[in-house]
């Protein structure tokens, strides 16, 4: 069996992912030594009692001869966070982050890495509404894409790096891909930042219908709202720093997106079932797609349990 991929990491954030990522290389024995930093002194004491690694009170214990260091925050918080690691950073060492976007991600770290640090981004495309480090399970990036967004023409060594930091995803079950860092907000603004959007924004709707009304959105919630209010029941900070910073990628979308919310407001009001009948057909055709591409279970409730994957 081939040995860990590092001998230490350090992850910073020990919530959903941070914990996750805790748990899959220990189990997977991608890292010989985990060792987790939060800013949240309540949080250490949480993750200090579930098994996850080491957990020290401070980013320079957390970091000092990492090989590989794992920014697990919202993704508002990445600057100073890297700032806050800076000077404990070895040479050699990789920097990577698993916030929802990349083009800010990039430029908060580069910001603050030294030279010397390989930085190289990266996006699990797994995760679930809850956050804190009793949500993490191992298995979370079985399966699922794993996204690097590398910096262009690099020498050699940075090149090896991440082949080393695929190779550690690959031990934790991830598949990876690597892009281009303003390709991956495009493409998650649509398959991930608009969901998200649409989710707060239609239980929003209904809360504020519920207010007036008595209790029947609440009682008669079928599968299509009740799906909306576990998306919706996602993390508000991580949220907000998403929309806040993939700004330009969501705005197009939402632009696109409302002008065939717009045509199907007029189809239903000029009794135009044709092109109802025409747009719903196509949906349907994506969701098989996705289901023969094993993004997704065709069984019952999307084959979820209540604590399935989602993001
Ligand atoms: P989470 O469960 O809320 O965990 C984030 C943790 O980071 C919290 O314990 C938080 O402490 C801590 N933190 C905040 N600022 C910090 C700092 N400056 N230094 C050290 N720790 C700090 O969130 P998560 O779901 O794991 O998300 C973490 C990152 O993963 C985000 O960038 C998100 O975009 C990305 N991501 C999330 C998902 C998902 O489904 N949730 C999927 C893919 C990627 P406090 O609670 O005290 O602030």
């Amino acid at each position: 069996m081939a040995g860990p991929a590092f001998e230490k990491i350090a992850i910073m954030g020990a919530g959903l992912i941070g914990s996750s990522i805790a748990h899959a290389a220990r189990e997977a024995g991608a890292a010989r030594h985990v060792v987790l930093y939060d800013s949240s002194e309540d949080v250490r004491t949480r993750a200090a009692g579930l098994g996850l690694g080491d957990v020290v009170g401070t980013p320079a214990e957390a970091c000092q001869d990492a090989g590989a260091i794992f920014l697990c925050v919202p993704v508002g918080a990445i600057a100073e966070t890297t700032q806050a690691i800076a000077p404990h950073m070895s040479r050699g060492a990789i920097l990577t982050d698993v916030g929802s976007v990349k083009e800010s991600a990039l430029s908060a770290m580069q910001d603050h890495c030294p030279a010397g640090v390989h930085l190289i981004p990266g996006h699990p495309i797994a995760g679930t509404e809850k956050s804190g480090p009793e949500a993490g399970f191992a298995t979370l990036f079985r399966n699922a894409w794993h996204i690097l967004t590398p910096l262009p023409a690099q020498e050699e060594t940075y090149n090896s790096a991440v082949d080393r930091l695929a190779g550690f995803w690959e031990m934790l079950g991830a598949k990876v891909e690597i892009m281009d860092a303003a390709r991956h907000d495009r493409v998650l603004a649509i398959t991930s930042h608009l969901p998200h959007l649409i989710a707060y924004n239609i239980v929003s709707t209904a809360y504020d219908m519920e207010s007036v009304g008595e209790g029947e959105v609440v009682k008669y919630s079928a599968g299509g709202f009740r799906d909306f209010t576990r998306i919706a029941a996602s993390d508000p900070v991580m949220w907000r720093d998403v929309f806040l910073n993939n700004k330009d990628a969501v705005l197009e979308t939402l632009g696109r997106f409302s002008e065939d919310l717009a045509a199907l407001q007029r189809a239903i009001r000029w009794g135009d079932g044709d092109t109802l009948m025409r747009e719903f057909e196509r949906a349907r055709g994506i969701r098989k797609a996705i289901i023969e591409a094993g993004q997704d279970s065709a069984v019952a409730n999307f084959g979820r349990n209540s604590d399935e994957t989602e993001t």
